[in-house]
């Protein structure tokens, strides 16, 4: 089983409030017209991400960061799962990222039970990311079923446009 990631990065936008380790998972399906991370279409590219290398990660950024943000992997939903819990078990809040619609019949249900926050949605260029009022996108606030979109749009407004996410 392929669960491979780019290097991961701290991110700052992708959860609001929040200072996040991302790990874009390689090997995404959805295959949005214009997406930005077409190195994310191949499952080979990127590293192995083990529960042991996720584990060094962790402990790497421990005390600097509260969140840990998955760009993609509910393809692979027993090793996201994994490192959910292991993510949780550091005390850290989670997300993802996906490119899909929201709904059980979308994203397994054993994943979104694990996570603090989730984004659905294909990249639509035309309608724009959460920064965009006219998006077909959604960040949800899982643990109260809130809709966060107004954090980013309200910071496009702040920043002019900083915060572009396609994934
Ligand atoms: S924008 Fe994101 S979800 Fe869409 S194809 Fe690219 S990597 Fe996949």
């Amino acid at each position: 089983m392929i669960f491979n990631c780019i290097v991961p990065s701290i991110v700052f936008q992708e959860v609001p409030n929040e200072i996040s380790l991302c790990f874009s998972i390689t090997g995404c399906k959805v295959g949005c017209n214009g997406c930005h991370s077409t190195e994310l279409w191949h499952a080979k590219n990127g590293l192995a991400l083990t529960n042991q290398n996720f584990i060094q990660w962790l402990k790497k950024y421990q005390g600097l960061i509260s969140c840990v943000v998955f760009f993609g992997g509910e393809w692979q939903p027993s090793a996201l799962i994994e490192k959910l819990l292991i993510a949780k078990n550091f005390g850290l809040k989670t997300c993802l990222y996906s490119g899909k619609e929201s709904g059980d019949k979308h994203i397994d249900l054993r994943i979104t039970q694990q996570l603090d926050f989730l984004k659905t949605g294909k990249w639509q260029p035309e309608l724009g990311g959460l920064d965009s009022i006219t998006t077909n996108q959604v960040f949800r606030d899982l643990t109260t079923g809130e809709k966060l979109n107004y954090l980013f749009t309200k910071n496009n407004i702040d920043t002019q446009g900083a915060n572009n996410v396609a994934a």
